[in-house]
């Protein structure tokens, strides 16, 4: 058997320019090392995107480790102290584009299975890998289709732990158990257009669309639960196209967007809106437009035995107790929770997404022996 060093291979990773949606040969490195440890690799490809589903064993439970290869653009290349894609070590320090989000982990956890394989060449039951190439981007080919065509197949995941950066500045501090939701809405008002000096033959949408967000901006969602914070909407554009001072404008765009919590569903939201958008605008004889994107519903993975037995080997190794949080923004679990219960953990995400993105070499250590715990305890 080869011997995987989660080092190693994080470098090997980082060294592939995989921004999303281009693979740049990311995963066919994984697929190549999780053959060499018996794997059967599955590529599964939707368009642009390659997908890949790897398993060793056929028997139940089946344990899934969850991830993505693609990264997000490295910015300004000028203010990177290294190059982004070299996999340079500096001050005990892994730098590189995807070496929190999440490369790393990705590395931790192959390196663990190949030390759980070489203390436990049989057990009883499966391991497999969902890695996508699409996470950070659209999202649309990725990891929605591959549940969706393991779903249609009947392929059963029994738990699935996705090794997204959840911790904030420290490993150990935070594991998730769900997500928020996510709606964005884009609002157009119709008014009708004018000269400035003769308001009453036109009908201006400017104040108007300011009523309604002032509005649904101070309408109190709920009060937030035992696991998730209160559910909140942010208007994050206004938008008049007008080009003349002396014009009162035909029409006024908005965008705002909700994070919410199990409290609320994006249906619920949309019919909550929509009534309200419709009351005003009826009101100030305007007409509206409103078209909603969902990037995914608010859920809760209910803590089971595997949560709390890996909340208990986070903090053997770490010494820290890991929070149960459904804070932050959404993760490929919304879709993976439609056919397995998911937690995830992975390494500090202080840096993700940002210049000089890095992981202490000490970290990538105490990951790989939590992950192979986890391993070692689920195959018990
Ligand atoms: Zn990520």
């Amino acid at each position: 058997m080869p011997i995987i060093s989660e080092l190693k291979l994080a470098k090997e990773l980082i060294r592939r320019p995989s921004i999303t949606p281009v693979d740049a040969g990311a995963i066919n490195i994984l697929a190549k090392k999780l053959k060499s440890l018996g794997f059967k690799c599955e590529m599964m490809n939707f368009k642009n995107v390659k997908n890949l589903y790897a398993k060793l064993g056929k028997s139940s439970p089946n344990f899934c480790f969850a991830g993505h290869t693609d990264v997000v653009p490295v910015g300004d290349l000028k203010s990177w102290s290294v190059n982004p894609f070299s996999g340079v070590i500096k001050n005990k320090k892994l730098i590189g584009r995807g070496a929190s989000d999440m490369k790393g982990s990705i590395a931790c956890f192959v390196a663990a299975l190949n030390q759980f394989k070489k203390i436990k060449p049989k057990f009883k039951g499966s391991i497999s890998l969902l890695i996508t190439g699409d996470e950070e981007g659209i999202a649309v080919n990725g990891t929605k289709k591959v549940v969706e065509k393991l779903k249609k197949r009947k392929e059963k995941i029994n738990f699935c732990l996705v090794g997204e950066p959840t911790n904030l500045a420290k490993l150990g501090q935070m594991m998730k158990i769900g997500r928020r939701g996510s709606i964005t809405g884009y609002l157009t008002v119709y008014g009708t257009q004018g000269h400035v000096a003769y308001p009453h033959k036109a009908n201006n949408p400017t104040p108007v669309i300011t009523k309604i967000l002032n509005q649904i901006s101070n309408i109190r969602l709920d009060r937030g639960t035992k696991d998730f914070q209160p559910s909140n909407l942010e208007v994050v554009k206004i938008n008049i196209e007008n080009t003349a001072d002396n014009v009162i404008p035909a029409e006024a765009k908005a965008t705002f967007n909700i994070r919410f919590n199990n409290k609320h569903s994006s249906t619920s939201l949309k019919n909550k809106f929509n009534k309200v958008l419709k009351s005003i605008c009826d009101k100030n004889q305007c007409s509206f437009k409103i078209s909603y994107m969902v990037s995914g519903e608010a859920f809760l993975t209910k803590p089971n035995q595997t949560t709390y037995m890996i909340q208990r080997i986070i903090k053997k190794i770490t010494k820290i107790k890991p929070k149960l949080s459904t804070a932050g923004g959404t993760s490929d679990a919304r879709f993976i929770r439609k056919i397995s219960p998911c937690v995830e953990f992975g390494l500090v995400g202080k840096t993700m997404h940002k210049i000089n993105e890095h992981v202490s070499l000490s970290d990538l250590k105490k990951l790989k022996k939590i992950y192979l715990e986890i391993l070692l305890n689920y195959f018990k």
